[in-house]
């Protein structure tokens, strides 16, 4: 993929806003960690990025929308993405970021010993932040029925179920631990 790189020590000291709508800053990394999410709507993120001692400020925002599997019975579930962010990127010592993890919390990296922002990867990781831990088809999805897994919303299967809550489950999970 194309990088999106910004010299932090070239930037004009108010700033410098850039547009990205490249599909592919968010493309390429889904399908390299095999993610089940479809964009429906472009995304498109708008970023100022301003000069700070130390680092750089990233301010913006990432809009669009998106599918994934509902967390109760796995069919389309769409996520608006609408989010707003203000970052501070510090700018790490040079040697710390040679063969730096790919999830290393900078997005700072050096180009013939210049800070570069790595756009790219900001867009990358405010689309994750903005995912929702459990996304639902709506509101009121009946889920799965664990004996058949017959999708309830599209009626009752007749199984013999124990009366319990789909949405109870995170909590009793959470009893058992303790
Ligand atoms: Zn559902
Ligand atoms: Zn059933």
């Amino acid at each position: 993929m194309r990088k999106y790189l910004v010299s932090i020590n070239d930037l004009p000291p108010d700033g410098k806003e850039f547009t990205l709508e490249d599909q592919e800053i968010w493309l390429a990394p889904l399908k390299e960690f095999h993610m089940d999410c479809r964009i429906e709507k472009p995304l498109v993120a708008r970023l100022t990025v301003m000069p700070a001692e130390d680092g750089c400020l990233v301010r913006g925002s990432l809009t669009g929308e998106v599918v994934v599997p509902c967390n109760r019975c796995a069919e389309d579930a769409a996520v608006a993405i609408d989010t707003r962010f203000d970052e501070f990127e510090d700018i790490p010592p040079e040697e710390n970021t040679a063969g730096a993890a790919p999830d290393d919390a900078s997005h700072v990296v050096y180009d013939r010993h210049a800070p570069m922002l790595d756009l790219a990867a900001v867009c990358w990781e405010q689309f994750m932040l903005s995912l929702p831990v459990a996304p639902l088809c709506k509101e009121e999805c009946k889920g799965l029925c664990p004996v058949c897994g017959a999708n309830l919303n599209e009626g009752e299967c007749g199984c013999e179920r124990e009366h319990d809550d789909p949405r109870m489950a995170p909590l009793r999970d959470l009893a058992r631990r303790q």
